[in-house]
This record gives C-alpha cells, structure tokens and sequence, in this order.
C-alpha cells in the first residue's frame, strides 16, 4: 500500500549522509508521499541551510536554534544571530533543536541550562514552539519546562509513560521516531498510550533512527510510514488514519496552512 500525508516533523537533510542525492530526493518525496518537512536545525551553518532549503522548497519549513552538543561552536552573541536569521524567512515555525545532552561527561550542563532557557525565553518573544532534545537530562529538562511552559513538542521521545504524561499535561507534544517500532522497545509503547491522539507527532530524525525493516540503513521522511503503523496497531487505528492526524497536528503545532 502506498500510503500519503506523510509529514515529517524532524529532519536533518544537512547531514553529510545525503551529499549524493539531497535536492533529487527532498524533491521526489515532496512530490508524492511526503506532505511536509520541518528541518531541525543545530548549528548556525544548519541554520542556514533551513533558511536556503526553505527558500527552495514550498513544502519544507525549518527551525532555527542551537543543539546543546554544539555548544563548542557557539557564537557569542547567539541571541543576535536568531535574531537576525527571523529577518531572513517567513518560513522559520520553531526554535530548535536546543535542550540538554547529558550523554557525554565531557559536556558543560551549566552551560547548555544556559543556553537552553536563554533560546526558550527567544522563542517566547516571538511565539514560536520550541523543539526540544533532552538526552539524559529528564529531570533537568522537566524542571525548566514546568517554569517556562513553552509551546512545542519533545522530540524522540525516550521516556517513560509518566513523564510523557507530564509533558501532555503541561500542553506539549511528544514526537516518536522510528525507534517505537524497534522489537522489544515496550518502554515508548507504554509511553504512546500516554499520548492523546491530538498531541502526537511523528518524525524520523534522519538519517538515523532508522525503523524496523530498514535497521543499519540511512533513514528518510517515507519510511514513516512503519512509525505510523507502530502507532495504529497500539491504539488501534489504521496507518493512513495516524498519518492524516500527525499531519495535522504539526500543521497546528508550526502554525503552517
Ligand atoms: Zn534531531
């Protein structure tokens, strides 16, 4: 079956793994299956290939922000720098990805709580959601939520079921990649059941997070059609169902026509 609508609400078709075919095929996808794209961006060149990219493509939007793993190449004045970028596109939907990364030691989680809440406090003063990473920094990344209260979504949801019920109770969405439909991953399906069907979205993070089926491949925005399926055989829908009302949600979330 072939199915359509499909949005992808996280994308990185910057990275190096698309050097060979990018435009071929951000294009062919953009002209069938694929509905939308939202490139998540997470550093100032990234930035600006979301700007360029959206510029080009009718169909693919992009957030700017700076990811806590790139805090190295941080400019000073990165406040400025956002600032000067929303001048540049009227198809800039959210500030991301920022948030905390706490998988490597060597990281400054002063610095990234910074930087973070610094990007939050941006996107606020321009109403616009936020897309957030939080790699094994739950807490930390709860407690700055439950004071800034943003609008947006947690990206590649990893958590348990309660804190995705915290996240839906603080009016955000949860984003689930290719990674729900991995065998033996009962913790994100105990956490969908977490998720009104109004709040959820689906991404691929690509190219990686590749879905069951396609596992060690290169992943892009068709293949979520195997997250859309994850999702309705748990909650019992169909998979064109699930990808009509995750379209529609990011539509709602971004703020896109
Ligand atoms: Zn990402």
């Amino acid at each position: 079956m072939e199915y359509t609508n499909i949005f992808d609400s996280h994308c990185h078709y910057d990275d190096r793994a698309f050097d060979g075919d990018r435009d071929d095929l951000i294009a062919e996808m953009l002209s069938k299956n694929v509905s939308g794209l939202i490139h998540a961006a997470t550093d100032k060149a990234s930035c600006l290939y979301g700007i360029e990219y959206a510029d080009k493509y009718p169909k693919f939007y992009t957030s700017i922000g700076f990811h806590p793993e790139n805090l190295d190449s941080l400019p000073d004045d990165y406040i400025s720098e956002l600032e000067n970028m929303m001048t540049k596109s009227r198809k800039i939907v959210a500030v991301g990805e920022i948030g905390l990364d706490y998988h490597y030691d060597g990281f400054d989680r002063e610095k990234q709580l910074e930087v973070f809440s610094r990007q939050l406090d941006f996107a606020a003063s321009h109403s616009l959601p936020v897309i957030i990473h939080s790699r094994n920094a739950t807490e930390d990344t709860m407690e700055l939520l439950r004071k800034k209260r943003p609008t947006g979504v947690l990206h590649c949801f990893s958590g348990s079921y309660e804190t995705a019920c915290e996240v839906v109770s603080l009016g955000m969405y949860i984003g689930f990649t290719g990674a729900l439909t991995f065998k033996g991953n009962k913790k994100s399906v105990r956490a969908l059941g977490a998720v009104p069907k109004d709040r959820l979205l689906l991404e691929t993070d690509c190219p990686y997070m590749a879905p069951e089926g396609f596992r060690g491949q290169r992943s892009d925005s068709r293949m979520i059609f195997k997250v859309a399926e994850t999702v309705a055989l748990h909650t019992g829908s169909d998979p064109q169902t699930i990808l009509n009302q995750t379209a529609g949600n990011a539509k709602r979330l971004f703020g896109i026509q």
